[in-house]
């Protein structure tokens, strides 16, 4: 079905809360009979006649039949999220009641929502723009402050407002530049070139930021895929494990919390990091000898951190090799010794060396520039450090928790900088630039001016995109698709 060509003249009807047996379930309507519906099978007050934004207790009969005890909430549109008329009934969390109701409804007139439906129709109607919408399905996945952080300031409307006032500048622009069209040969120019340079200057900085936040954004949102590396029988389990340990006792603590989530995820510092899967890491046992093998190269390159582990049993000319390999690959990295319990001093001052060898000191060089883009602060220190704990003793856990968040250089966590999060949005942001930059070549170019009207058209249609001012039915029904029904 056609997403735009369809009329919200029904009335939609989902379950809201998860499936299941739960203590409440939610089931919600929009439309502009869901008052009405409503009203035909509840016994209590007469619906169609109450304030907006209250509340009535009463009971759901099929015919004489009593289906349940509930709460119905009533919004009228269009102070509603879908600025439809909405109605939320609470019912006992039975699914056979839920069903049941639900099943009443749709035979009374209502119809099945499709998933993301209801907030499809809160873009549609002006509720939302497109990227807040798609930042409500983000908020509902959000499973760490971080990600929580990224989709609430998109959905509160974060680089909604700034594309919106760029956009607004640059219709002046082709606006001026198409009239200079109509007068044909007169060679009029009411766009002035140079305010119209300035704007694109001013904008490709908005620009640049935006898509230079993408890195820290999607890292925010999807976590921060890290690799253990090391050779075999370091301790490269036990270290994951004391990880998530400390995890665990907090997530157990919350009542009825499945834990059936993956195992190697874990949040630190309010950030959730992805440790690459068990088989991945069983793999990296040999990364460093298999230094060409194309396959473990690349799971290695995924990651945002690579966690180097040794113990004391090896060779340091082996160490200073595989660090020399590691810093090679530009990505940052730490290098921790664990089994400190069986560290001798003698091997800690050998070690120690590794810390200022030359051939070391260009590898932290490499690391250091990537995060001082970011933070502007050097850590040379911090980078030529090696790490001791003890992971089966669970000792130097929690600085190494710190060493990997100062890696990932997140004091930035609680930025109030606008994030972007989302790969499309990324691309739009792109290809605006691109279309912006034509404009700019051409400037000075004694070319017509439709080619300049054609390419600040192209950087509107692309900025219009991620708020949805220029959509297709496609692009809908691809983000609308994986929202859960309901929402
Ligand atoms: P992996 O092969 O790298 O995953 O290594 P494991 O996590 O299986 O650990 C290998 C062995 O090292 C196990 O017997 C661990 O108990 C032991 N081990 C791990 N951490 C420490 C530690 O901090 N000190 C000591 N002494 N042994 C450890």
């Amino acid at each position: 079905m056609s997403v735009h060509s369809m009329q919200a003249s029904d009335t939609i009807i989902a379950l809201a809360t998860p499936s299941g047996i739960g203590a409440i379930g939610v089931i919600r309507l929009s439309g502009p009979d869901a008052i009405s519906l409503v009203n035909e099978v509840f016994h209590g007050k007469d619906l169609s006649v109450q304030h907006s934004h209250t509340i009535h207790f009463g009971t759901i009969r099929d015919g004489r039949h009593v289906l349940d005890e509930v709460l119905v909430s009533v919004f009228i549109g269009p102070k509603s999220y879908t600025r439809e008329n909405v109605v939320e009934i609470s019912t006992h969390g039975s699914p056979y009641i839920i069903e049941s109701i639900i099943k009443l409804l749709i035979r009374k007139g209502a119809r099945a929502a499709n998933p993301g439906e209801f907030t499809l129709r809160a873009f549609l109607n002006g509720q939302l723009d497109l990227s807040q919408a798609e930042a409500v399905a983000d908020l509902i996945a959000s499973n760490s402050q971080a990600s929580h952080q990224v989709a609430m300031q998109q959905m509160r409307g974060g680089f909604s407002s700034e594309l919106q006032h760029l956009r607004d500048q640059l219709i002046h622009f082709a606006s001026m530049i198409e009239l200079e069209l109509d007068f044909g040969e007169e060679d009029v120019e009411f766009a002035n070139r140079d305010d119209l340079k300035a704007l694109i200057y001013q904008i490709n900085r908005i620009l640049n930021k935006l898509i230079a936040s993408f890195e820290q954004g999607n890292v925010m949102k999807n976590g921060v895929p890290v690799v253990i590396a090391g050779k075999p029988n370091v301790g490269k389990s036990t270290l994951l494990n004391a990880l998530l340990n400390e995890e665990r006792a907090i997530v157990s603590e919350i009542a009825g919390t499945t834990r059936d989530t993956v195992e190697d995820e874990m949040v630190i510092g309010g950030l959730r990091f992805r440790f690459i899967d068990t088989a991945g890491i069983r793999e990296t046992e040999d990364i460093i000898e298999a230094k060409g093998v194309e396959r473990t190269h690349e799971k290695i390159k995924q990651a945002k951190l690579i966690i180097y582990l040794i113990d004391p049993a090896q060779d340091i000319a082996e160490i200073k090799e595989q660090i020399t390999y590691l810093g090679s690959l530009g990505i940052p990295f730490l290098t921790v010794m664990n089994k400190k319990d069986l560290v001798t001093s003698e091997f800690e001052n050998q070690l120690s060396v590794i810390s200022y060898h030359p051939i070391t000191s260009g590898l932290s060089e490499s690391s250091t520039e990537r995060s001082s883009e970011d933070s502007g602060n050097r850590q040379e220190t911090t980078d030529k450090r090696i790490i001791y704990i003890s992971a089966k003793n669970k000792t130097g856990i929690e600085e190494l928790k710190s060493e990997i968040l100062r890696k990932v250089n997140l004091h930035a966590i609680n930025t109030d900088d606008v994030l972007i999060s989302n790969i499309r949005h990324l691309e739009a942001l792109q290809k605006t630039q691109e279309s912006l930059n034509r404009v700019l070549e051409n400037i000075d170019n004694p070319v017509t001016s439709d080619f300049l009207a054609m390419d600040i058209k192209q950087a509107l249609y692309y900025l219009g995109e991620i708020t949805g001012q220029v959509t297709t039915d496609d692009l809908l029904e691809t983000i609308f698709s994986k929202f859960c029904i309901g929402k």
